[in-house]
């Protein structure tokens, strides 16, 4: 049963026919429960086919409807229409291109992924015939940073990113520092290469946005500060190691 008309005024950039971005508006009937993603999905149903969005799991879990609405950076399908006004305007991510609609480019977040080395790097190889082990301390170490769904809302809150384009950015630098903090890794010093450099942590000014939007709450700007400390503490120390690590 319809129980309220919202108007959705959504972002829309079609580069066959758009020379630059317009402002498209619904008029949308919905429930009481419904999230801004299925407002969506009404309008792609119902009113209009042709308009470009990513979706997929519905619950928070794979990231992948992460947009601006009314200006602040949400997963559609935990922006519960009952908590917004009548109208809302719906934009893609801050800080990446668009390539339609609210799809943007994720090229550069992938590019930092790499560049941050985001894979565990073994201290050393597992026992003979045996799995890691691990204790239930050891995981809680790092647990919190391996919670990350990829969703960018950091980057599109975080005002660095907008403005150093090199920039590694929040969610890479938390999924580094999950990795550091792994009793089974040893890349930590090879990984400071770039998250320690001026496009890495030192480049983050702590506004602590990132941690806000976070909808998993994996607190990315912890992460950072965190990071200052031991690669300020790897740097202090280098003197007193043997070689560093190859590359
Ligand atoms: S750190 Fe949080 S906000 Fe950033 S990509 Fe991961 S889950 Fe999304």
């Amino acid at each position: 049963m319809t129980e309220r008309t919202i108007r959705l005024e959504v972002f829309r950039y079609r580069p066959e026919q758009d020379d630059e971005p317009v402002w498209q508006s619904y008029d949308v009937p919905c429930r009481e429960e419904w999230v801004v993603l299925d407002a969506l999905n009404h309008v792609k149903d119902h009113l209009d086919g042709t308009l470009s969005y990513r979706w997929s799991c519905h619950m928070a879990v794979c990231g992948s409807c992460g947009m601006r609405v009314n200006g602040d950076p949400m997963l559609a399908c935990k922006a519960f229409l009952r908590d917004l006004p009548d109208r809302i305007r719906v934009e893609p991510l801050d800080h990446f291109p668009v390539e339609r609609d609210l799809i943007v480019n994720q090229d550069r977040f992938l590019d930092s992924l790499s560049a941050a080395k985001i894979w565990l790097i073994p201290r050393k190889p597992a026992p003979e015939g045996e799995e890691y082990r691990q204790s239930p301390g050891e995981l809680a170490a790092f647990r919190q940073y391996s919670m990350c769904i990829n969703c960018l809302l950091c980057y599109s809150a975080c005002p660095q990113v907008g403005l150093n384009s090199g920039y590694l950015g929040p969610a890479a630098l938390a999924l580094a520092h999950r990795y550091n903090e792994d009793s089974r890794d040893g890349g930590r010093l090879r990984r400071n290469e770039t998250t320690a450099s001026n496009e890495g942590v030192w480049e983050c000014t702590f506004v602590g946005e990132c941690s806000e939007v976070c909808p998993k709450h994996v607190d990315p700007a912890g992460a950072i500060q965190q990071m200052k400390l031991a690669s300020s503490i790897d740097w202090l120390a280098r003197p007193f190691r043997r070689k560093d690590p190859p590359s």
